[in-house]
Formats: C-alpha cells, structure tokens, sequence
C-alpha cells in the first residue's frame, strides 16, 4: 500500500514532489543533525487523494496515528495531555513555495485542560498558556472553519481598550483568559458548536484544512500566475511547537546565507525577541537586524552562523531560514534555496564558482534568459529612494514614466504632441489598443500576469503594471490609499517590481546592456555583476551547440547584434528596404503596363538593393547573412483602398486631372484581398511579377563580389519564403543559379540557396524540398499562423487573454513554441529533411529564436542556429549554452 507519512529522518531534499519544498528540506536538516523539531510530513499524493475522492483516504488515520505515537515518545509528552500537553503546528507545504498561500495552524492540542500544563510546562507562565490557547482558537476558527477574522480581531481589539492599552503584550493572564472566552463565543456563533476540545479531532481538522487551502481561491489564481500545476497538491507538515515567546530569551526571526537583493555574502535577516513567527509576517512588532542577536544571545547567534554556513556548504546555494530560540535554545523551523532578483542570481552563481562549491556548468544552471532580460531593461535611479504610493504586479518588465492619460485616445493625441504618457485604465480591452501602443507604459488596477493588459503589453515590449488594486480609477482621476492623481500628473512604473511612483523617477541605462554594447564606464568593469555576466557568458558560448544569429535589415542593426555576439544574420527582411523613399519606385512597378516599364523600375530598385546589401556584408564580414527575398503583399506597400477612392472622386467631383491616381485605385482594387496573409506574398510574388526576385538575387551577388574585391569574406545566403511546393522553389533557384553564375564568375564568392519552412505544407514534405534547399530557416511566426489558423495581426489583444484565463495554452504560442503542434512540424521537417540531405543546415528565425523555452526545444531537435531581434542575442547565446548543459547532464543520468 502507498505511505502516506513520512517521518522527518525518512525523506531528504530529493523527494520535493512527495514531501513538498518545506518536508523535504526539514528532513534533509534532520539528517544533518541540525536542530530540528521532531515531526512528519503528509505528502502530496495524499492531499491529492483527498481533494480528488471526497476527503477520505484509505489508510491516512492509522499511519498519522502511528507516526504521532512515535512522535509523543520521541518528546516523552502525549499531544494535549492535561498535565503536560505535546502542542504541535500543522503547516502546509508545496512542491513549488506559495509563499502565505494557504494554511497553517499553530499549538494545536491546546484545550482548557492542557492551558494549565501548558503554563506549567512554561514555569508557571499563565500568560504566556492562555495567549497561545487565544492563537489557537483564533488560527484554528479562521483556518479551519471559516469565521472571519476581522470579528477575532474586533474582540482583541475591545481588550485593549478595556484595559486601555495599545499593544497585544500588555495584556495580563486574566486579560487573555477572558479573551479566549469571547473568541469562543465569535467561534461558536459562526460554526453552530463549541471549538472542539478533542486534540486529536484538533489535529486531524487542521491537517484536512491545509490539504483544502491547496484549492483556495487565492492559491487557485497565485498558481495560474506563477504557471505552478493545479494537480501538484501541497504536503502537510506536523511538526512539535518549539515557542519564541517564552520571554526575552526566545524569539524568532529569518536570515539569509547572502544578500538576496545583490548577492552580496554576509548576514543578512530580522530577528523579533519574545515572539511568534506570525508576528514577524504580520508586522506587530518591529524587528532588529540579524546582527544584535549577537548581543541578545551570542550562544544561540554563533551556532545559527554555523548552521548557515553549513546550509550553504551543503545546497551549494543562497539558503534562507526561519528559525525560533526557546528560552536559549536554537530551533531550524525552515530552510530552502533562496529566490533573488536577477542580478543576485548572476552574481551569486559566479561566486560560488570562485569558492570552488560548483562548476561553470551549473552556475549556468542557475541563471536563466529571463533574469538576463531583465538586466537589460532600464531601470529607475532609486538613489534618491522615492516611496511607491502603490503596488501591482509586475507584468511587463521596463522602468517608464509619463503623464497619466486614462483614455486610448488621449494617449493617442498626446503621444501624437511628443508628450510620454502613461494609460491607467481599471483595466484594458481590444479598443485600447491604439491607446497601449502610443503609451510609455499601461497601468490597471485590476488583472494579473494574464490579463489583457499583461499579454499584450509583453507582446509589444511595453513596460506594464496591473492590478494595482488598492487604486481607484475614476474618468480623470484615480484615487490611492487618500491620494488623488489627476490626468496629466506624472507618475513612473517598475514593470519588473510592480512599484508605482508619483512623479518622474530618473531612469537608469543597464550596465549590462552598456557591457554587451562595449561602452561600458571602465570603472564599472570589475563590478560583481558585470564580471558575472561576462563569466557566465564565455562559458555559454563554449558550452553551446546552437549558435546564435540575428534578424537585421539594416547596417545599424546588424553592427549592434554583431556587438551583442550575432553569429550572423539569420533573417534580412528585404521588404523593409521597399518602404519610404523608395515606395514611388515600388508604385511604378506596381502599375508598370509594359515590361519595359517594369524593366525600369526594376533596374532603379537594382543600384538602392546592391547599396543595402553590401552594407550588411560589409558589417558582417565573415559571418553567414541569410537575405530573404521579398515576401509580404504588395499592397501593403499601396496607398488605402478608401483614401484612395476619396481621392478619385474629389478630383472628378472638381473636373481635375486624376490619371495616375485612376490608375492606382484600379491596381489596388485589382490586388485586393480579403485574407492578404494568405494571398500573394513570399514565392508566389517572385513567380507572377517577372524580374522582381531577379533584380533582388543580382542585387545580393554584386554586393558579395563586391566586398570580395574590397578584400572582405562575404557569406551570402539566398532564401526564399513561403513555399509549399518543392516546384516553386526549383523554378526560383534554376533562374538564380543563372544569375549567381553571370554575377560571380571567378570571383570565388558563394552563395548559398534555401528555404524558409513557415507552412505547414512545407513542413510535411520537407524532404522533397531538401532536394532544392541548401538550408531550412524555420519561420515560426507563420507556421504558428498557420498550424493553428490564429491571425497573427489580431487574436493576441483580441482572445488569447481569454484562452490564456481558461489554460487552453499557459503562454501565447507566438511567444513560446508549441512543442506539441508547431514544434511536431518543426521536428518532422528536420528530420525528413535531413534524411534527404545530410548535410541541410536548419535555423530558426521566427520570434521563437529568442525565447527562452523555445531555444531549448531548438536545441533538442537539432537546429544548427536561431536568429532572433539583436536585444534578444545576448539571451539567446545564454539559453543555447543553458540548454547544451542541461542535455549533456541529462544524458548522463
Ligand atoms: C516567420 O514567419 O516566422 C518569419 C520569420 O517571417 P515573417 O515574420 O517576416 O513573416
Ligand atoms: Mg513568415
């Protein structure tokens, strides 16, 4: 039969998904011979039964029963025994830290017997028996059976003011006495019975209590928040009460190993005399820092130095740690492995790979693409330390400060005067799109990581902050904790902390972006966190298989990717190259009537493309650059069907002349179309247009020789988008073969031809395409389009929120590939492509090459590179070596 109860000297570190984070890591304390309280954890499959079959579960009383009997010898005492009761806490404690998500209930086992062996036990301490009798009931009524806690809180309250006192400790015996009475009349009133004087009914109510937490409204959204399994279930802990309120020699308090904001070594943590945990979290007393235990109780402080040190030795990591002294006697309540910010997680992994506790390789394990990315955003200049009038969540990651506008077209009407705004809305629909894209940055006062505001603010690279809900927000004006904001006040918002400032917070460049960049202040070279990142880096690089190129089309972009360590251009969009000046050229190729005329336009495209190319050759020197024919509709280069029209008839209206503008409303109705993404684009524009790819590859091949003879390495390649067929991409390749030839002549350049693979098409009959392909370049962002027919342009603001809400994906499968469906493609079109040609070089240049998740999957299917937006390189690079480390270390095990 399963076990459901694990004595705290039966688990250890490794069993998290039984025994939960908190279990796991008190057994592994027990096992080291720390001081911990004696006790056993429930474990997760447990829980999970329980949720799942209606509370009860097969065999969970006897083994609880014979794990407190072993507990009861182990402290000599019987739990609530009258003359000298066992008290124990009932804890919860998850795979994944909730931090204050769901339950737990402390001394249980007190009843109005076992208050006096209680007090007896504390040296004749009435005080001290009767407060944790009124923590019981109070813990046990809210936890267990609902009633509310303000009402526990009304009748403390009415005690001191009956005794005219303000704070909880100058309450006497008597005074407490008569509190646990009230409280056992809010009780009874709101259950119907009496608070159950049964220990054991204590102790087993409690322990179903926490397993019930794990789906607790709060713990339900802090999971979908945090993408944390909703069938993980949490372990229950029941531990021996060890008290810090004994007197002034007890307390409590936390310590971290290190600094968790900077990594910094040291001690670090707040400790609280004469108290209970939950004083600490509930801010009733001030704490002193770590560092005065020293001269409260050096015995106890030296011996908790030691255990840190010990902690740290053995996690080979940031530890932090609750702890409680009992009248001088040092008690580990908790240990885990630290969360910290980002730059602490850089600077601490290089650290230990200085102290010689791990290697480089799993010092890359501990950083992540993510924590880099946001050592790159900008940050706000706390310097002056400017106090935030309010909090949400951190949804978008940025520093951004602006003007308060709380209308989409008032952001709009701003942005359009210069002004940096700010849009504050309760929260964000579709129509606020235009309003989101002309903000610095969006705040909302409702909403978390997945809502609408969220997604789409990540999706546009927009710092935001949502559900800000201690806001008001009103037509022209939000209201917080008493303090009015109007439209066009200024207020500055940390998309990474969720912090909201009133006023503009002077905004920071990242130094980690100036070291990428090469312009860093020489002064700032040996700071521990560039030296960090430059460490973790070079292994990254080494340790990588994928190598890391960007998308760039213009000579400015491919310099800084190059700088940010582009091992090539992936993706050169041509079509960017057709737009501004250039666009009456396109016109007149557009309206061309004879071939002459198309001729024409071509050969004054021709000289402009050889310019742009040579360019990003010449930046690239020696490195591959992947050039992409031209691939979107042409009427996106095409003035409005509308404004057009309007046009016309104006001018007819007025007996002007309107030839040309006839002529451009007769194309653009001509090349109109209902589903453009679907229509004449990539190939299929290159087959009907004559000349069109023509002048494009003569353009590239001029431009390689010609660097050639500056002196310069050019690796250009040729790639065509959008096939579906195998024909399509033979008909273009037997005509540039032609002109490459013409072009390069003995010149030795070469140039490679291949294929984007972005429809689904193409990604089954990949090995047919292999035969004319030289290299596959997956364009993701298509093959998302299509595979899942969700409209690139639209269905982010307009559904995925919702789909996001109901868990149909947990992130955006624009942003993050879908292994199961997309990637299925991306797999098979590797595969069947490489069975066809050994040799095929695969690359990736849809967003996806620059998310975290996505390159991992990339490196498992056996891409050769990713190509993602120059910022992203650098995150990139580290997840290709994150992922290199990762595998090898699987493989091993
Ligand atoms: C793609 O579809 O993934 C791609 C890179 O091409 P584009 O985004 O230009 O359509
Ligand atoms: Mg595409």
């Amino acid at each position: 039969m399963e076990k459901f109860v694990y004595d705290f000297a039966e688990g250890n570190k490794d069993l998290k998904d039984l025994l939960g984070g908190k279990g796991a890591n008190l057994a592994e304390m027990t096992n080291l011979g720390l001081p911990v309280p004696a006790g056993f954890t429930i474990t997760t499959s447990a829980c999970q039964r329980y949720l799942s079959d209606g509370s009860h579960v097969e065999g969970l009383a006897e083994e609880i029963d014979d794990h407190l009997a072993a507990l009861e010898r182990e402290m000599g005492r019987s739990l609530g025994d009258p003359a000298d009761p066992l008290l124990v806490s009932v804890r919860s404690g998850a795979k994944f830290s909730m931090p204050g998500m769901m339950e737990t209930v402390l001394n249980v086992g007190l009843n109005d017997e076992s208050v006096a062996g209680l007090s007896r036990q504390a040296g004749g301490n009435d005080r001290f028996a009767w407060d944790s009798y009124r923590r019981l009931i109070q813990m046990f009524g809210k936890t267990v059976c609902d009633v509310p806690g303000a009402e526990f809180e009304d009748a403390l309250h009415e005690a001191k003011v009956r005794k005219g006192v303000k704070d909880d400790v100058q309450l006497d015996a008597d005074d407490l006495k008569e509190l646990v009475t009230a409280y056992k009349k809010v009780f009874a009133k709101h259950t119907g019975h009496e608070f159950p004087q049964n220990p054991r009914e204590q102790m087993d109510l409690a322990i179903a209590a926490v397993f019930r937490s794990w789906n607790a409204d709060r713990a339900v959204l802090y999971r979908r928040q945090e993408r944390i399994p909703a069938d993980l279930g949490t372990a229950v802990n029941v531990v021996a009460m060890v008290f810090g309120n004994l007197g002034a020699d007890s307390g409590t308090g936390v310590a971290f190993t290190r600094d968790p904001a900077t990594g910094e070594s040291g001690i670090y943590g707040d400790y609280l005399q004469n108290a209970q945990g939950e004083d600490v979290v509930a801010g009733i007393r001030n704490t002193v820092p770590l560092q005065d235990l020293e001269k409260i109780d050096k015995k106890s402080y030296d011996e908790l130095l030691r255990i840190m040190a010990q902690l740290e030795g053995h996690y080979h990591d940031l530890c932090d740690i609750e702890f409680t002294i009992e009248r001088g006697k040092l008690w580990m309540l908790q240990t885990r492995v630290g969360k910290r910010t980002a730059a602490a997680a850089f600077t601490i992994a290089a650290q230990l790979v200085d102290e010689g506790m791990i290697s480089l390789d799993e010092a890359l394990t501990r950083v992540s693409g993510a924590q880099l990315a946001q050592l790159m955003f900008p940050r706000f200049d706390l310097s002056s330390d400017p106090s935030p009038i309010t909090r949400g969540v951190g949804a978008s990651p940025g520093a951004a400060a602006g003007e308060v506008v709380f209308t989409s077209a008032h952001a709009v009407a701003a942005a359009a005067e210069g002004r940096s705004v700010i849009l504050v809305r309760r929260e964000t629909n579709p129509d606020d799109l235009p309003g989101m894209i002309a903000a610095q940055g969006i705040l909302t006062a409702r909403g978390g990581k997945t809502s609408h505001a969220a997604v789409v603010a990540r999706g546009m690279g927009k710092t935001c902050v949502c559900g800000a809900d201690e806001m008001e927000v009103g037509r022209d004006q939000f209201t917080v904790n008493g303090q009015v904001v109007h439209e066009g006040d200024t207020v500055s918002i940390d998309g990474t902390t969720g912090r909201v400032y009133l006023g503009a917070v002077p905004v920071q460049p990242s130094e980690v972006v100036q070291y990428f960049e090469g312009d860093l202040d020489p002064a700032l070279a040996n700071e521990p966190l560039v030296s960090a990142v430059h460490l973790l880096m070079t292994h990254a690089d080494s340790a990588a298989r994928l190598a890391v190129r960007t998308n760039a089309d213009t000579g400015a972009d491919a310099a800084r990717a190059r700088r940010f360590g582009a091992r090539g251009i992936g993706l050169c969009r041509t079509e960017h190259m057709f737009l501004g000046d250039r666009r009456p050229l396109v016109e007149r190729l557009i309206l061309a009537r004879t071939e002459a005329e198309r001729n024409d336009a071509l050969s004054a495209l021709q000289p402009l493309q050889r310019a742009d190319f040579l360019q990003i050759f010449r930046e690239m020197n020696g490195l591959p650059v992947t050039v992409r024919l031209i691939d979107p509709p042409l009427h996106e280069f095409l003035p409005s069907l509308e404004d057009l029209a309007v046009q016309v008839a104006v001018a007819k209206e007025r007996g002007e002349e309107a030839e040309h503008d006839e002529r451009m409303l007769a194309a653009v109705r001509r090349m109109h179309e209902q589903n453009p993404m679907l229509g004449l684009r990539g190939v299929r524009l290159g087959l009907v247009i004559p000349g069109l790819f023509a002048m494009q590859v003569r353009a590239i091949a001029e431009a390689a020789v010609q660097l050639a003879a500056e002196g310069g390495r050019p690796r250009p390649e040729i790639m065509v988008p959008l096939v579906g067929a195998v024909q399509e991409l033979e008909t273009v390749r037997t005509e540039a073969e032609k002109i490459i030839a013409e072009v390069v002549g003995s010149s030795g350049v070469q140039v490679l031809i291949g294929t984007m693979i972005e429809v689904p098409r193409a990604a089954l009959t990949a090995g047919q395409i292999a035969e004319a392909a030289e290299f596959f370049s997956f364009g993701t962002n298509d093959l998302t389009q299509m595979g899942w027919g969700f409209s690139r342009d639209d269905v982010e603001g307009a559904f995925f929120w919702r789909y996001l809400e109901l868990g149909i994906f947990g992130i955006s499968p624009f942003e993050s590939i879908d292994r199961d469906g997309v990637g299925r493609l991306v797999r098979i079109a590797a595969d069947e492509g490489r069975a066809t040609r050994p040799g095929l070089k695969l690359g990736v240049c849809g967003e996806h090459g620059g998310d975290p998740e996505s390159v991992h999957f990339f490196h498992e299917v056996g891409l050769d590179y990713v190509s993602c937006s120059p910022f992203r390189v650098p995150i990139a690079r580290l997840e290709a070596g994150r992922a290199a480390v990762e595998s090898a270390g699987s493989d091993h095990r």
